[in-house]
């Protein structure tokens, strides 16, 4: 398939691929692919995307292997976001670019360790996983000879920074605009968005239950569960185990999908967009879920926090991960030298640019950038007395 046959079924409003406003450092066009798979294909060779494989989503990446990591998250977002784009013919390629590097700047240990780096950040301009994603694929990245970073698409780096405070998005020029003019993403980045949204509430509800920190009986409390609980029990009274979890779960999911696109659908159709840049006008997102939908996933994301965030085993992990990411942001901000040499380099030269608050962003770009484990590895080689180092 041919791009041309491709953008032409797409929506009107969805992004184009023969309309991209373009990477900061001007390309030719891929022969064979479309800008915005090029953009997937650029993420997905990324090192920051095999990273994702070694880092915590909810649960601490080593504590079991069925549990979801940050790379199985980016791929359960990305194919709910796909079905999601098919169904109202957005932009399948470029939603899924989104989705695949949602996370890339994801610190180890899941929102504790972000907490943590934000918290070490407070007198640099903190920390903001969103932003730190972009800074992965503008800066961070090393594989093209021509530019650093991965020089996406403005459409594909839109969709990444999805939140930003303002005074971050004054930094940011053409980027950072829309939160300053109160402008929408396209459709493709208000998916991606959602499909975040649930995806984590429903995985989480399925690895709380496999840790033991959940079972089914509490969870019939939240709405959303109970409907689709009941529906499977009175269809197979017998089913039990894994797979009238599972089976659930499944439902869940589905509901909401379904949900979303008729939902958006609707609102699509009443706010008529001719074009992207008459979705970015809209007073507020046009991808959404229905009133009584939107109560019912809030309810459960209500109901994770209470029981499963706050469950004391997982705050014991933070606990550890807080206490991880401090000491190495601590011990490496006060001497650079204890760094490997690409990151020293690194912070030496954004010090002389930028004074402390570049040598604060330098740590913070190497802590950020670790796995679980290897960020486990550093705290011990740098603190626990052993005969190795
Ligand atoms: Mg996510």
């Amino acid at each position: 398939m041919t791009a041309a046959n491709h953008s032409a079924a797409l929506a009107p409003y969805a992004a184009q691929d023969g309309q991209t406003q373009g990477r900061r450092h001007p390309e030719p066009p891929p022969d064979y692919r479309t800008e915005f798979q090029r953009d997937r294909d650029r993420i997905v060779h990324s090192n920051a995307f095999r990273r994702l494989v070694y880092k915590t989503q909810v649960f601490v990446n080593h504590e079991g292997d069925l549990y979801r990591t940050r790379l199985t998250h980016s791929m359960e977002v990305a194919q709910i976001a796909r079905s999601i784009a098919r169904a109202l013919n957005l932009n399948e390629s470029l939603t899924e670019a989104i989705c695949l590097a949602h996370d890339l700047g994801h610190t180890p240990f899941g929102h504790a360790g972000q907490d943590a780096l934000n918290d070490c950040m407070r007198e640099y301009g903190g920390f903001e996983h969103n932003l730190q994603s972009l800074r992965v694929v503008d800066e961070l990245e090393e594989r093209y000879a021509e530019f650093v970073g991965l020089n996406l698409t403005f459409e594909c780096r839109e969709g990444i920074l999805k939140h930003c405070s303002l005074n971050n998005a004054r930094t940011l020029g053409d980027i950072g605009l829309r939160f300053i003019n109160r402008q929408q993403p396209s459709l493709e980045a208000q998916l991606a968005n959602l499909a975040d949204e649930i995806a984590y509430n429903n995985h989480d509800v399925d690895d709380g239950i496999r840790a033991g920190l959940l079972t089914l009986e509490q969870l019939r409390e939240v709405t959303l569960v109970r409907m689709q609980l009941e529906a499977v029990q009175s269809k197979y009274p017998a089913l039990q185990g894994r797979r009238l979890v599972h089976e659930t779960v499944r439902r869940m999911i589905n509901h909401l999908v379904v949900d979303v696109v008729q939902t958006t659908t609707a609102q699509v159709k009443a706010a008529a967009p001719a074009s992207i840049a008459d979705v970015r006008l809209q007073a507020g997102y046009l991808v959404g879920m229905s009133e009584e939908t939107r109560a019912q996933h809030i309810e459960l994301k209500q109901f994770l926090r209470d029981n499963l965030y706050r469950h004391y085993r997982v705050q014991r992990m933070t606990l550890k991960a807080r206490k991880v990411v401090h000491a190495l942001f601590q011990a490496f901000f006060e001497d650079i030298n204890l760094m490997p040499d690409e990151h020293r380099l690194a912070a030496a030269s954004l010090e002389a640019r930028e004074g402390k608050t570049g040598r604060a962003r330098a740590v913070a770009d190497y802590v950020a950038g670790m796995t679980d484990r290897y960020a486990i590895g550093e705290h011990e080689r740098m603190f626990v007395p052993s005969e190795r180092s």
